[in-house]
């Protein structure tokens, strides 16, 4: 059975004259918790949450817990401990700092959206139009803000297949075909961390990159020149 101690409630009643209510101490055990803010003087503590789901709105419910720890030497003490155990951790590296060689697990696990600055200079590159470029290798999609016109299309209509402007016969032989003219959404792609890498793959190996992406059009064009020549 939970005791409750109510002694420091009476004694604030006897003190003041003020009417305490028990009822409003919440006994309930911190049983899960969610998460902790510490800042330089106060740690609260989110916990217990729990989510009563609908199918059009959930409700989130937690407790919190605040307490103005820098008064309180014990606390001073143990937030000391976990500062110096950050002290301890912060030159640790992530698992991944670099793409190896070949590795294009982003290129086919995401879709990089573009903006119009992006089609035109993937246009520009392949000396397109930016409708051509817009019509052939854009899925259209525009973002709220406007901003996005869509995102780049993959070899065929399923969603994790590799881009369409990716080039090589298997992992470690990947190269973007465009990789100058790539669109913002590959540039911000940070492989800090990335836990997409392919972990196979040899830091060491050699990686050659092939002739650059050609428009289909232009492929055609090129070969039925070669043709003619015979
Ligand atoms: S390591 Fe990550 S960011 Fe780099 S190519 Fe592979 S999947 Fe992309
Ligand atoms: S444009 Fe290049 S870098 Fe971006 S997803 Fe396609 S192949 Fe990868």
């Amino acid at each position: 059975m939970q005791t409750i101690d109510l002694t420091k409630l009476r004694a604030f009643t006897r003190e003041t004259g003020q009417p305490t209510h028990p009822e409003m101490l919440d006994t309930t055990p911190m049983e899960h918790v969610n998460e902790i803010e510490i800042t330089e003087e106060h740690i609260t503590v989110t916990y217990n949450e729990r989510i009563n789901r609908s199918y059009n709105a959930n409700e989130i419910v937690h407790r919190e817990w605040s307490y103005k720890y820098n008064d309180d030497p014990e606390f001073v003490r143990a937030i000391g401990k976990v500062i110096d155990l950050a002290r301890k951790h912060l030159k640790d590296l992530p698992e991944n700092i670099a793409c190896p060689p070949g590795c294009a697990e982003c290129c086919s696990g995401y879709e990089p959206f573009v903006s119009r600055g992006d089609v035109q200079r993937i246009a520009d590159h392949l000396h397109l139009t930016y409708d051509q470029v817009f019509k052939d290798y854009v899925v259209p999609r525009k973002s709220a803000d406007g901003f996005y016109v869509g995102y780049l299309r993959k070899v065929d209509d399923d969603i994790a297949s590799k881009c369409i402007f990716l080039k090589g016969p298997r992992s470690g032989k990947y190269y973007c075909g465009i990789y100058p003219a790539r669109p913002g959404d590959c540039r911000d792609f940070s492989p800090i961390g990335c836990e997409d890498v392919d972990t196979s793959l040899s830091r060491n190996a050699r990686h050659e990159i092939g002739a650059p992406f050609m428009p289909r059009h232009r492929k055609q064009a090129h070969n039925g020149k070669r043709r003619s020549r015979r």
